[in-house]
């Protein structure tokens, strides 16, 4: 009796760990029923210490052996300081992105958080302690103030009206039927590219992670819808290690390295100025889109 009650109670407090450390992105996935390939190893520690460097040191990465996606990516994301990456569709960036959240882990090299590598602490304080702000923000069919409060669970009302302001999505939630109780999702209120990604920036202000990934929207967003959420993203970034995969290059601009990634490689690479000056990919990337947005 005594022996079946104490797994039983073991495996209770397991279960609600286990639902507790859930985030969204987790939830998606099994929305997704997509495999999940990342196991902690075996007697994983959290991340400690204040170091949010975050490194990739020679790493490759393919979905399918056949197929390599990543192709010996070193690059360093100095504790603060934003690297961005750019480069043509299907070329790896958000690849990184999903490497850095530990979605999968890499096939060769190495990422490191605070010269930790992310394979030997815990996922669920890998992922505490990173923010993202995906390309396509998933919403549960919840309300609002659910889906930002996501962010730290247990959140107050007033902090997660804070976080709406600051994202700028306050007076648009307040214009909804029933607030911050409006029920929003695919069975819910549809909200636009642009809401969804300003709830994301949202959940991110409120969970305040020493590390943030903004995968910029493509598809989601208008370029006018895109270029008012710039000062929100930035926000969002100030003094935190950032990774920015840019869709708009007015918002690399002032990084401190900036990729450029064609096919799994990285082909460019240095801060605007230089790359500039060098008259390569990123010079005509830029050139391309100064004559778009003159249009
Ligand atoms: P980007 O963000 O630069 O557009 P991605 O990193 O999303 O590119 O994708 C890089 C390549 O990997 C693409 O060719 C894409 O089709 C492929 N890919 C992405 N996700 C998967 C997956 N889950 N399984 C197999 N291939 C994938
Ligand atoms: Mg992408």
């Amino acid at each position: 009796m005594i022996q079946l009650y104490i797994p039983l109670n073991l495996l209770g407090v397991v279960y609600r760990e286990m639902k507790q450390s859930l985030t969204d992105v987790d939830k998606m996935f099994i929305l997704l029923d997509e495999k999940r390939e990342v196991l902690d190893a075996p007697g994983a520690q959290a991340l400690t210490g204040s170091d949010f460097t975050v490194r990739f040191e020679d790493v490759s990465f393919d979905y399918e052996p056949a197929r390599p996606i990543l192709k010996h990516v070193s690059f360093e994301i100095p504790a603060g300081k934003t690297v961005a990456v750019v480069g043509p569709s299907g070329s790896g960036k958000s690849t990184l992105a999903r490497l850095l959240y530990r979605f999968y882990d890499v096939r060769q090299g190495r990422i490191t958080i605070g010269g930790q590598d992310i394979r030997e602490v815990t996922q669920s304080s890998v992922r505490r302690a990173i923010g993202i702000v995906p390309q396509d923000t998933v919403l549960f069919n919840d309300t609002i103030e659910y889906n930002i409060a996501y962010g730290r669970p247990g959140a107050t009302r007033e902090e997660v009206e804070a976080a709406a302001r600051a994202a700028r999505i306050h007076d648009f939630i307040m214009a909804t039927p029933k607030g911050y109780e409006t029920t929003v999702g695919e069975r819910g209120l549809k909200l636009s590219g642009g809401e969804k990604q300003r709830a994301a920036i949202a959940r991110t202000l409120l969970k305040n992670p020493p590390i943030v990934i903004f995968d910029e929207a493509t598809s989601a967003l208008d370029s006018a819808n895109e270029r008012a959420i710039q000062s929100e993203l930035k926000n969002a970034a100030q003094g935190k290690t950032t990774l920015v995969i840019a869709h708009r290059l007015s918002t690399v601009v002032d990084a401190h390295e900036i990729l450029v990634l064609e096919s799994g490689v990285i082909v460019e690479r240095g801060t605007h100025a230089q790359l500039l000056v060098k008259q390569g990919r990123y010079a005509q990337m830029w050139q391309l889109q100064k004559i778009e947005d003159s249009e």
